[in-house]
């Protein structure tokens, strides 16, 4: 599903490269916690995912499709097979919650009739069924996070990245948004998350990838009961 294979990502010729010929393989449907110091390179590897930043050499294959084969008009469609969700949400704040899940519809050309089937049953995921009528600011740190996950959701993408999602919230909300996520995981969505959460590192017990100065310095399958 994902194959990076020594990935080498330096912003400029006199630093450090924020990834050194970095490699990992996670397969389809797979939920594995990427953990690591800031300045680490876990930002850096989403991005190459998402294609929001090119590699300096070395190879990536996200889906079947090989990067380096990879024309700039072919970007946005590939970004429709990866959803997205950030610490800091990013929700419009003009709009209500089911107005910012059906944004993601909306640009992609969906019909009316389609994003009104579509947007209920995403926030009913999320559990957020009976708030779909509110404003960002109507709503806890919790409730967007959700409303940011169905978001990302919506469109049934093959790769959910979270971001530190749970970074801005209390022990309580956090769990819920890791719920939320193990449930995506399990309908068949290959889950990639980064915290600095090491309880819910610990208590997930799911693969840990663990980054330093930008290559894997260890790579933890889940280990059952421990
Ligand atoms: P993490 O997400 O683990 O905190 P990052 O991927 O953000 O790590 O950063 C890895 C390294 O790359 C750091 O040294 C950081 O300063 C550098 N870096 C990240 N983004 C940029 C950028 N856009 N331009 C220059 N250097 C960057």
């Amino acid at each position: 599903m994902i194959l990076i294979d020594r990935v080498t990502k330096s912003y400029s010729k006199d630093t450090t490269p924020a990834l050194d010929k970095l490699s990992l393989h996670i397969a389809a449907k797979e939920f594995v916690v990427v953990v690591g110091s800031s300045g680490a390179g876990k930002s850096t590897l989403l991005k190459l995912i998402t294609r929001e930043e090119k590699p300096t050499s070395g190879k990536i294959v996200v889906g079947g499709v090989d990067y380096r084969d990879l024309r700039d008009k072919e970007i946005p469609l590939l970004r429709r097979t990866i959803g997205v969700v950030f610490q800091d949400f990013k929700l419009l704040p003009n709009r209500t919650a089911f107005e910012n899940v059906a944004f993601a519809l909306e640009i992609v050309g969906l019909s009316n009739r389609e994003i009104s089937s579509n947007v209920p049953k995403v926030m009913k995921l999320v559990g957020l069924e009976d708030k779909i009528d509110h404003f960002p600011n109507q709503l806890s740190g919790g409730e967007r996070q959700r409303v940011a996950i169905a978001r990302a959701v919506v469109r049934q993408p093959k790769i959910l990245i979270a971001d530190e999602p749970t970074g801005n919230l209390d022990p309580k909300h956090a769990w819920d948004i890791i719920s939320i996520l193990e449930k995506i995981n399990k309908y068949g969505t290959t889950v990639m998350l980064t915290t600095h959460n090491q309880e819910i590192v610990k208590k997930l017990n799911r693969r840990v990838v663990t980054i330093d100065h930008g290559t894997v310095i260890k790579d933890r399958s889940e280990e059952a009961g421990s």
